[in-house]
């Protein structure tokens, strides 16, 4: 595995990739890597002759009071991580490299980022569209891999690749799950022992809520409201739905919708989402 910390060693360690025509995928990541990110690297290997594996800490998409400066940091076991997992290049640029004037410029997400994490944390998916287009533009990837765990950062993420002609495919993996249910996430690290035995009600409430076969949105989220406010501990962010993945307003299941939670315990704040279906079929009526 090659480590690459600014653009000429990620460009030397492509050419010959890149003169052979190589396929290669891109696995963007913040590092503090788990199973969930070594699943997308699996994913790519299988389907791409050169994996390209990304760990920036990328300062604009946190805003003021969150947790920058004490995102987990671990680029030695990391790096280890990342060689088991097949990774041929390993890219890890100090903040200079991604913004070397600084961040004078920035892409606006117009649509999907006033819902959900978005409606929260103002100028996140401006901050996360700008880095992924910066991180596309170095690799030059065929195929770039995200979970399916950040539904709306990947509903984005497809509508920037699409809109600014890049020539990328953008690929959701599945949400990787601890045995009990919770999303692995990097941000686990912070549950005190309570919050973690508690944390699978996210995705129980979300369960339970998709399998009552309510099909009215309001109904869907006072389910998953009604079943967190029992937790002694911690607050609800927000649970909403919306349709996925254009995430406009919809009163009822039709298609495909996201019934999301966001969770905010002492230090984590944990986001969980299922996806539900209503079709044709479901009715009976195929
Ligand atoms: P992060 O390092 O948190 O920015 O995540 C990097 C990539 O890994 C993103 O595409 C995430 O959606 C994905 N990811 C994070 N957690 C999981 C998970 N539990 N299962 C699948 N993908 C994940």
């Amino acid at each position: 595995m090659i480590v690459a910390k600014d653009v000429k060693q990620l460009d030397e360690a492509l050419h010959e990739a890149r003169l052979k025509n190589k396929t290669i995928g891109l696995v963007p990541t913040m590092g503090a890597l788990h199973q969930g990110h070594l699943s997308l690297m699996e994913q790519a290997k299988k389907t791409c002759d050169i994996l390209v594996v990304s760990i920036f800490v990328n300062p604009t998409q946190f805003g003021p009071g969150e947790d920058f400066e004490s995102y987990p940091r671990q680029l030695e076991v990391d790096s280890k991580l990342a060689a088991e997992a097949n990774c041929d290049v390993l890219f890890c640029p100090a903040e200079e490299v991604m913004y070397p004037d600084g961040p004078t410029q920035l892409v606006h997400v117009r649509q999907g980022a006033d819902v959900l994490c978005g409606a929260r944390r103002p100028g996140h998916f401006d901050g996360v569209a700008t880095v992924v287009l910066k991180l596309l533009s170095l690799v030059g990837p065929h195929k770039a891999f995200f979970g399916q765990k950040d539904a709306q950062q990947l509903a984005i993420i497809k509508q920037l690749t699409k809109e600014f002609f890049l020539p990328v495919s953008i690929i959701g993996c599945p949400t990787v799950r601890e045995e009990d249910g919770l999303a692995k996430s990097s941000r686990n690290v912070y549950l005190t022992p309570q919050e973690r035995a508690m944390a699978p009600t996210l995705y129980n409430a979300l369960q339970s809520a998709a399998q009552s076969g309510e099909r009215q949105l309001k109904k869907l989220v006072s389910m998953v409201e009604n079943e967190l406010s029992i937790l002694p501990i911690g607050s609800i962010d927000y649970v909403e739905a919306y349709e996925y993945p254009s995430l406009k307003s919809v009163d009822y299941v039709e298609g495909t919708v996201i019934l999301a939670v966001a969770y905010q315990f002492s230090k984590a704040r944990l986001i969980d989402h299922i996806l539900i279906e209503f079709t044709n079929r479901n009715r009976g009526e195929a």
